[in-house]
């Protein structure tokens, strides 16, 4: 089911989201959900937070840019090894119309529970890589912005302040600026 994605500025982004305990149907159903929202989007990335339910629950599907991919649902995910640095230009399905370059590790390890609560480990590189950082970021109450410069935080809250207004008016929602996660 598409469900509605929080825009920030909002308190639930900043919430750090509970460990899943077990694996069962309604960790399984928010699963569906977070891939049904993040593909109608259309974004490549989507984390719990982001549908207002703070458990640790995230879904990424980076093949528009990495065709040899896969979808990935990745519950309790663990950042466990990092390496190099990159800059991606970013946006956020939360933060609709906006992208900004973050800087990042160019790889990272994640291990995680699968859909069937198998224990997973996987290197990721590229957008994968890229996508993972930013959605483990959204458990832990953070977004990219706060990669950036305390100015840059602010011009872009008063835009989405802007935008929240309007769209409470009427209108579809404005498509992402970058790859939207
Ligand atoms: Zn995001």
């Amino acid at each position: 089911m598409v469900r509605d994605i929080l825009l920030w500025p909002h308190p639930t982004l900043r919430k750090q989201a509970a460990p899943v305990d077990a694996v069962d149907a309604s960790v399984q159903a928010l699963i569906r959900d977070l891939f049904d929202t993040m593909y109608a989007a259309p974004g490549v990335g989507l984390a719990a937070p982001q549908l207002g339910v703070l458990r640790q629950v995230l879904v990424l599907d980076t093949r528009p840019r990495q065709p040899e991919s896969r979808p990935f649902a990745m519950v309790n995910p663990r950042l466990v090894e990092r390496v190099g640095t990159t800059v991606y230009r970013e946006g956020c399905l939360s933060i609709p119309g906006e992208a900004e370059e973050v800087e990042r590790a160019e790889r990272v390890r994640v291990e995680y529970l699968d859909e069937t609560g198998q224990p997973q480990s996987v290197l990721c590189e590229g957008l994968l890589a890229i996508a993972v950082q930013h959605e483990t970021d959204h458990l832990v109450g953070k977004v990219y912005l706060d990669h950036l410069s305390p100015l840059t935080r602010v011009l872009i809250r008063q835009r989405m302040r802007r935008r929240k207004r309007e769209r409470a008016m009427a209108g579809p929602p404005a498509a992402s600026a970058g790859d939207a996660l």
